[in-house]
């Protein structure tokens, strides 16, 4: 077995980050957390014998309310948005029984082969937003629910709702686990255990299968390199998977998919700081009112010494806007922003830095993310093999945008493959009837 990287190192969008902070500072550029209902994560870790830590208050300390920090339990804060009298008394919680949670109990199981039935389709036609409307939700209250974690995948007003829906069943174990030093812990575990020859900086540029052989063809400064196989698994996002070529071309709809299924743009700025006298922590993930989404710290419950990371977590088209500043510039608006949450905040900043993944050849995007109508045209068509070429990734399982969708989705192909290899075997053993 061979694997071609096109990255110099392990992880794809597994990634921690320690330069340049000081001393034991880092930051997730990527996956970050780790879910209850992650099994085949937690299996690994196991494995792996890997360290692993819950986060004993999950993830939200407060919410940023126009430079107040709430508790987000408080159903006395005072939205900076126009809300009926009786969804001012619900406060955030009750927003989210009203509108939401009794269309997430509705639903069926995403991890059975019955999903997404006709009756879960008809959250497909509408986006998130559209969505929480039809609910009776006044606009006020979709700009509350919506605030922080909605538009985690994708501008919650251009992606399907069906999609949001079935994230918000997997979130609902709340016990949330880190693996303690970062995460990238886990794609080195996975790289040292493969039993393959690894190709580090080879980034594939066609693919081309035939009866019985498929070649990837990579690029390398010295000229083409062509790796001859059987089989081939490509788990590059569909996102990259659409500037390769491929020869003969996929079938129409894989096309179409690969094409169409738009990836989120996701854009993390760190700053490190002095650890200001007195400072309230947001915890991993504060979001707020303000321009910056969320706000994290990523230091939170580790860094005992006197510096702080804090960062920007992203998402949509603001993250896009975020990230076409410039690297310079954008750290000088996070920590303008910040300044505004947490005021003074600016004298105690030493620097930082920022992650764009979309604008990253080898991910082009954050994650998938799907708009209205394409669960019903897709959902189905991203994960079977065409030929002798399979699909693996976030994208391909039902688990988009989560390591456990990349894990499940490794294991599919690898049965796939050994199933057609027994399946060859069988047809070219000699009969002995
Ligand atoms: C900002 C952010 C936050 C996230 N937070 C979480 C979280 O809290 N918890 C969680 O579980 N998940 C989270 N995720 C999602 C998680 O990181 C991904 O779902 C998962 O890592 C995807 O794994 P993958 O193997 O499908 O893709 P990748 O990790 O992207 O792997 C694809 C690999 O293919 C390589 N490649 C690409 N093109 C080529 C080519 N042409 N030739 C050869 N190699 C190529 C890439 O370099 C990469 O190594 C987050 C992601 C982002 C971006």
């Amino acid at each position: 077995m061979t694997l071609l990287e096109a990255r110099t190192t392990p992880g794809g969008r597994v990634r921690t980050v320690s330069a340049p902070f000081a001393g034991d500072l880092y930051a997730e550029a990527g996956a970050a957390l780790i879910h209850s209902t992650h099994t085949e994560v937690m299996r690994y870790i196991r494995q792996f014998d890997l360290p692993v830590e819950a986060m004993e208050s999950g993830t939200i300390q407060y919410y940023l309310v126009d430079g107040k920090r709430i508790s987000p339990y408080d159903s006395s804060i005072e939205w900076p948005y126009d809300l009926t009298p009786e969804e001012r008394e619900l406060g955030l919680a009750g927003l989210q029984m009203k509108y939401l949670m009794p269309l997430v109990d509705q639903l069926g199981d995403p991890d059975t082969d019955a999903w997404p039935s006709e009756a879960d389709l008809r959250y497909d036609d509408v986006t998130f937003t559209e969505m929480l409307r039809q609910q009776g939700a006044s606009r006020g209250a979709v700009r509350v629910i919506e605030l922080g974690f909605e538009n985690a995948w994708g501008d919650a007003n251009r992606t399907s709702a069906l999609f949001i829906l079935k994230q918000m069943i997997y979130l609902a174990g709340r016990n949330l686990y880190r693996i303690p030093g970062g995460n990238a812990q886990l794609a080195e575990a996975f790289a040292a255990a493969l039993d393959a020859e690894v190709r580090y900086g080879h980034p594939v540029v066609r693919i081309e299968q035939d009866e019985d052989v498929v070649r990837a063809v990579c690029n390398r400064r010295a000229g083409e390199v062509v790796v001859e196989a059987s089989h081939l698994i490509s788990a590059v996002p569909f996102s990259v998977l659409d500037g390769i070529s491929v020869s003969p071309p996929f079938s129409y709809v894989k096309r179409k998919a690969i094409q169409d299924l738009p990836y989120t743009g996701a854009t993390r700025v760190y700053l490190q700081f002095q650890r200001p006298p007195g400072f309230q922590s947001p915890g991993m993930w504060a979001p707020t009112t303000g321009p910056l989404m969320v706000i994290c710290d990523d230091s939170y419950g580790y860094a005992t010494g006197s510096r702080i990371l804090l960062s920007a977590f992203i998402t949509g088209r603001k993250a896009r806007r975020l990230s076409s500043l410039g690297e310079a510039e954008a750290v000088q608006y996070v920590l303008r922003e910040l300044d505004a949450e947490y005021p003074g905040i600016a004298q105690y900043f030493e620097g930082g830095v920022m992650t764009a993944w979309h604008e990253e050849p080898w991910s082009r995007g954050g994650y998938v993310s799907y708009e209205p109508g394409q669960t019903r045209r897709f959902a189905s068509a991203v994960a079977p093999s065409e030929g002798r070429v399979h699909f693996a990734g976030e994208h391909t399982s039902r688990w988009e945008g989560w390591m456990e969708g990349a894990i499940r989705s490794g294991m599919r192909t690898a049965r796939e493959v050994h199933e057609a290899h027994a399946q060859q075997a069988s047809q070219a053993r000699p009969s002995t009837e």
